[in-house]
């Protein structure tokens, strides 16, 4: 598809950001390319419509620019995967580790029904860990994830190990 390969050149590389040794991927660059943008969603809405997919679960902070545009295209409602303390409802939170200490997502309590198909949207997967959290959040309300839907994976971090039985579908792999 030679979509995959104008969405690649147009995310953008950070080195040292946001702290030195990092390579940081950039998808705001992504965004500034109309073209780009719209192959991005559509890919994934190729991917993911008549599917039965009732819930896009995006997380903050990149999760929220792909997922709305996914979630109105195919029908399905858009629920934001948080960090602590953002939302005014009754949540449900799963800790997870980083490489220095821990972090907690929250998603609100009645945004999900038993027994519904999600499709987990982020940006990018590194090691796993947050699109893990995500997984075994949605788990928790009786939630079957279907897929974690990326913009890029970092190869390296195999993060895709992480997940277990649940599938990563990524446009862009970063070796
Ligand atoms: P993981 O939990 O190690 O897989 O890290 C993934 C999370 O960190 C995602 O929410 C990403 O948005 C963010 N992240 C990590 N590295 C990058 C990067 O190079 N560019 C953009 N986001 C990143």
């Amino acid at each position: 598809d030679d979509r995959i390969s104008r969405i690649a050149s147009t995310i953008r590389v950070i080195p040292d950001f946001p702290k030195p040794g990092i390579l940081f991927q950039d998808i705001t660059t992504l965004l500034l390319d109309p073209k780009a943008f719209k192959d991005t969603i559509d890919l994934f809405v190729e991917r993911y419509k008549d599917k039965n997919i009732n819930v896009i679960a995006g997380i903050e902070a990149r999760g929220f620019i792909f997922g709305p545009p996914i979630a109105l295209a195919i029908g399905a409602k858009f629920v934001p995967m948080r960090k602590p303390k953002k939302l005014p409802g009754e949540v449900i939170s799963e800790e997870y580790s980083l490489e220095y200490g821990t972090d907690v997502m929250e998603m609100h309590v009645g945004a999900v029904q038993p027994g519904e198909n999600a499709v987990i949207v982020d940006d990018l997967v590194a090691t796993g860990g947050t699109l893990n959290a995500a997984i075994r959040l949605l788990g928790r309300l009786g939630v079957t994830v279907v897929e974690c839907a990326c913009v890029i994976e970092l190869k390296e971090l195999k993060g895709r190990e992480k997940l277990g039985d649940n599938p990563l579908f990524v446009l862009v792999s970063e070796t």
